[in-house]
């Protein structure tokens, strides 16, 4: 019996580390341990496009400003010209083409100031902007390095499962056919690890203190007894 639960346990540990294997090899496949910095870089790829959009209005806002002061001084320019000329010769008119170019002035300096401003809030965008892209191209330096390392991995993983996937059969052959089908039975049901050791009085996966008798039945190999508080299969390696 002793030999037996010894190759029960060769086979779980098989079983559970193909289990370990085949999870993590799931996980890399669907992309897990990639997700967090994917994520990182699509929204910093989103918070760098917004800002260069507005970077784009903030310049054409102070180009069209600029270009809007320039008109109306050279307009202002134009009526300077003509008061001063000698082409007017009323008094209303003069006083109303004053009025005119004061208004152009105004109007003009109005143009200037939200010119600059703009500017200045584009200035200000701008260092934004460079960190956005040199965080950008860290996070792809990352992913590149991390997509390099996790196929590394997939590979590696790949190999041992074929190579413990082979090993099955001559584990289960081992094992004999009463305690298999009990095996196979809790590891449909609940999964993992279903056998446990029995060190001292108490069972190894919970630790919890198991009954005299029980653990007898078990060190006497009477039969497969279970534990009663985490339901895995007892086993009795000697000593
Ligand atoms: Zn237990």
């Amino acid at each position: 019996m002793t030999q037996s639960f010894a190759a029960l346990l060769d086979l779980q540990r098989i079983d559970v580390e193909l289990d370990r294997i085949r999870a993590r090899l799931a996980a890399l496949e669907a992309g897990e341990p990639l997700r967090e910095i994917v994520e990182d870089l699509e929204e910093t790829g989103r918070a760098l496009d917004r800002r260069s959009r507005l970077l784009q209005t903030l310049e054409r806002d102070a180009q069209r400003e600029e270009a809007e002061a320039h008109e109306l001084r050279a307009e202002r320019e134009r009526l300077e010209q003509r008061l001063y000329g000698g082409e007017i010769a009323s008094v209303k008119e003069m006083e109303k083409m004053q009025e005119r170019m004061q208004h152009l002035a105004e109007t003009a300096d109005a143009h200037e100031t939200a010119a600059l401003e703009a500017m200045e809030q584009a200035e200000e965008l701008r260092p934004v902007i460079e960190r956005l892209a040199a965080r950008r191209r860290r996070l792809e330096g990352e992913l590149a390095r991390l997509r390099a390392e996790l196929e590394t991995e997939a590979k590696e993983l790949r190999q041992q499962e074929e190579a413990l996937a082979a090993s099955v059969g001559p584990a289960r052959e081992a094992v004999p056919p009463a305690l298999l089908r009990d095996y196979d039975f809790h590891r449909r049901r609940r999964g993992g690890e279903v056998v446990a050791l029995v060190e001292g009085d108490r069972c190894a996966a919970c630790h919890v203190t198991l009954p005299v008798a029980v653990v007898n039945r078990v060190k006497k190999q009477e039969r497969l007894e279970t534990c009663e508080n985490c339901g895995r299969l007892l086993a009795w390696l000697g000593g």
